[in-house]
């Protein structure tokens, strides 16, 4: 969310964002609309205060015994009423249409965003780790999964339908094992780790401003004001929301969670295997700092150089994008992706997601700080994954196969894995 005085004093520009966005949403349209909330509110407030006056000077005749001069007034006050009522009406439906125009306003996007459409014109910033060339037929994961008993999605499709699936065995140690690693990973640079709901209220899925744009993508449960979490970053930004925090050093949270999404949208894309589910797990990292951009972009720095480390623990290839205006969502003013290389796309896959917001969403959730001349700031917040479950098995299985199917284990997991550096078929 943006200051309304903000969004006033730069309408073109937040005009251009929502277009480049491809959010729309018409901002003249906005202008207008809160000119005449306005004033309906100041008509309303004067009626109000009208009414106030007569009905204490009517208590006033009345004790004074002079009820017969309170009659006028009486009448008065019946006009009054009446067309209060007619106001009040129209404020409220000019209140809520400025709502819902108001909810779908983009954040901006910081100088150096590339400008583009999708996910094909981010920009590439740098590679990190060479590709592995296979002088062998190279098995996909699922292939993979399928001969060390690690991944069946016949049975999750049997249990709960597309895109599920079951992990088995050393699937399931490898899952956990990449979580663990990156929520220690996190510890050690001064996260703090929270178990988090899995469900949130209407209210914090769009105080965090996940919805109104990841609606679609939320699982409602039946009956209850509640949803499904998409991501931990609604309950870790909701921790803090209304509330008034320290700034003496940013706030690092992170948690491990399942996450939920429906995937509307993506009918038949990337069908095939884990890729995109349903039903993943993730490691966030959430950072709440003070209104401060030189702070935030060097936070935005931290978190993803947190992310490539954890890339690099695992021993896998991978690059840096900058994620262009098409590509991002209502919320972020500049983000990065880091994408791994998966052997069986033959391509790089997004693993990673590295945002920050500016104030947009602190506003929302109405997070604020004092600064140093007591004045009440709201904070700046950013978002990384720091692992997503099982989209990462894709690349550590396929770039660490062998030619014999056996697969490296990386050093770093092998004390989440009771010791193992391989996985060997039977
Ligand atoms: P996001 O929260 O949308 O920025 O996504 C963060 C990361 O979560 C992505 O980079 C993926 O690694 C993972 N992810 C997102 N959606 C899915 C999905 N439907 N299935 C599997 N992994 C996902």
């Amino acid at each position: 969310m943006l200051d309304m005085k903000w969004i006033r004093e730069h309408a073109d520009e937040v005009q251009l964002a929502a277009d480049r966005k491809g959010i729309a949403v018409s901002i003249g349209e906005l202008l207008v609309r809160d000119e005449e909330k306005r004033k309906l509110k100041q008509e309303t407030d004067a009626l109000r205060e009208r009414r106030n006056r007569l009905s204490g000077e009517i208590g006033r005749l009345m004790t004074e015994r002079r009820a017969e001069e309170a009659g006028p007034l009486r009448e008065e006050m019946k006009d009054v009423n009446g067309r209060l009522a007619v106001l009040e009406g129209e404020l409220r439906e000019a209140e809520s249409i400025f709502a819902a125009l108001y909810e779908q306003v983009p954040n901006v996007v910081s100088p150096d965003t590339p400008v583009g459409r999708s996910d094909e014109d981010n920009v590439e910033l740098k590679r990190v780790g060479e590709p592995p060339v296979f002088d062998f037929a190279a098995r996909d994961h699922l292939e993979l999964g399928e001969l060390h008993g690690l991944i069946d999605v016949p049975r999750g499709v049997k249990t709960a339908g597309s895109r599920h699936y079951y992990l088995r065995g050393a699937g399931v140690l490898l899952h956990r094992a990449v979580q663990q690693l990156a929520l220690d990973l996190l510890m050690e640079k001064g996260f703090t780790p929270l178990e988090v709901p899995l469900m949130a209220r209407e209210e914090a899925m769009a105080g965090t401003a996940y919805f109104p744009q990841a609606r679609d993508q939320a699982y409602r449960i039946e009956g209850e004001d509640r949803y499904l979490v998409g991501t931990s970053e609604v309950p870790l930004i909701m921790y803090y929301a209304g509330e008034v925090v320290e700034m003496d050093q940013p706030i690092r949270l992170a948690a491990a969670s399942m996450c939920f999404r429906s995937e509307v949208g993506s009918a038949g894309r990337d069908v095939r295997g884990l890729y995109r589910v349903h039903q993943f797990a993730k490691v966030e990292q959430v950072i709440i700092c003070r209104a401060d951009p030189e702070l935030s972009e060097a936070l935005l720095q931290e978190i993803t150089a947190n992310a490539e480390e954890l890339l690099q623990k695992l021993e896998l290839p991978y690059r840096q994008v900058a994620v262009c205006t098409g590509d991002m969502s209502q919320k972020t003013y500049k983000q990065y992706d880091l994408e791994t290389w998966m052997p069986s796309r033959g391509a790089y896959g997004e693993t990673h997601s590295s945002s920050n917001l500016g104030d947009f969403q602190a506003r929302r959730a109405n997070i604020r700080y004092r600064d140093e001349d007591g004045k009440l700031r709201f904070c700046h917040t950013l978002n990384n994954t720091a692992v997503a479950s099982p989209r990462i098995l894709i690349p550590l299985l396929e770039n660490h196969q062998r030619e014999d199917g056996s697969i490296h284990i990386p050093e770093a997991l092998r004390r989440y894995m009771n010791g193992m550096s391989e996985l060997r078929a039977e």
